[in-house]
């Protein structure tokens, strides 16, 4: 691509060179096209996925673009107008109707994209209907955003900032709980005064604030940057959340960090922080078969392992066990790891 814009190269070989590495950056890691798009009364429901039981992912149309392009965008796939790779759906109507059907679903979680760059007009077409359909099951309504880093100024200062903590109270006025999963990736995100004004307006409208960021070589791998992030967040009222590792899509070789290494940064960021800080889960893989969590790195019976657990999984009742990987310095992806003592296959293969 350098060489291309240096030799002022014509505007349809510049496209197709994009094309190209678009395509050799594994747009949906994880099976999410194949497995986890969810089907109602015959129709596939694109716009949504359903993989854990108890949450249902949402991608509002208008909400498929963000205030930040991150380097390491992980959902790069919903900005570049490619329509047969884009989750997005209009159609609330008939995400209430398998809601209805889907008991079991205990959450909405609206994401993108980011659905904080819709007015509070269009966020409220999309969440007022689901509070009055009224459907018991459903308990929390969850968007995911990088807003309060990113424009914080959308609930402070913004022409419709009050519509949007409206919105969030009358979520709260439901008898439903409304969670903001903000995404911070470095403590200077939190110092500015607007963003600490912008989470004591969120909170005020009984909203609870939970935090996640992916683990990014060049940008935040350092144990002493988590400590310092998750002790800022607990003041201001968040709860810290999930660390990612990062994910087979976009420049994964630039940005990935390796499990090992991964581990010891939570670990010593961690045992640093008080067990109000502690509600934090990670490092964590968002794998095909689920979200995997390195519990640490130990030797049994002579044999350096990983002991690892799913914190969700694609059948529930994988989660919560724990099972062991041969160790390695370089493995950064569940696809990287052999089963520990001689066995052929992980439990759940
Ligand atoms: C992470 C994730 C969720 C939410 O998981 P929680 O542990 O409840 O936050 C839901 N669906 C998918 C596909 C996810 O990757
Ligand atoms: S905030 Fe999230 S969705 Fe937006 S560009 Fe960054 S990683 Fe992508």
């Amino acid at each position: 691509m350098e060489t291309l814009l240096r030799n002022d190269a014509p505007e349809e070989e510049v496209e197709g060179e994009i094309q190209n590495i678009r395509m050799s950056m594994n747009p949906h890691p994880a099976g999410q096209l194949e497995k986890n798009v969810p089907e109602h009364e015959g129709q596939i429901l694109r716009g949504m996925q359903h993989k854990y039981d108890e949450t249902i992912l949402f991608f509002p149309a208008q909400g498929q673009t963000c205030h930040a392009f991150c380097t390491f965008c992980f959902r790069w796939a919903q900005f570049i107008g490619m329509d047969d790779l884009k989750f997005s759906s209009r159609d609330v109507e008939l995400l209430i109707s398998y809601l209805q059907e889907h008991p079991e679903v205990k959450d909405v979680l609206f994401t993108g994209g980011d659905p904080m760059t819709m007015s509070a007009g269009l966020l409220k077409r999309y969440i007022e209907p689901i509070l009055e359909a009224d459907i018991r099951s459903i308990e929390n309504i969850r968007i995911g955003t990088k807003s309060l880093s990113y424009w914080p100024y959308r609930f402070v200062s913004d022409k419709d900032s009050e519509d949007i903590l409206a919105l969030f109270s009358n979520v709260t006025e439901h008898n439903k709980h409304m969670a903001l999963m903000a995404h911070f990736n470095h403590p200077r995100e939190l110092a500015t005064d607007v963003v600490k004004k912008a989470i004591q307006n969120i909170r005020s409208t009984g909203t609870q604030i939970r935090t996640q960021s992916p683990l990014i070589a060049h940008i935040n791998d350092e144990a002493s940057l988590w400590e310092q992030m998750w002790r800022e967040q607990v003041r201001l009222g968040c709860i810290p959340y999930y660390m990612f590792m990062v994910r087979n899509t976009g420049a994964k070789h630039y940005f990935d960090v390796p499990m090992a290494k991964a581990w010891e940064i939570f670990q010593n960021a961690y045992q640093n922080v008080s067990g109000l800080a502690r509600t934090v889960r990670g490092p964590s893989m968002s794998t095909d078969p689920g979200k995997i969590n390195i519990l640490g790195v130990q030797e049994i019976n002579n044999e350096k392992v990983f002991v690892l657990e799913f914190l969700q999984g694609r059948e529930s009742n994988w989660v919560r066990k724990p099972f062991f990987a041969k160790y390695s310095q370089t493995a950064s992806w569940l696809t990287d790891l052999k089963p520990a003592f001689g066995n052929d296959r992980f439990f759940f293969d």
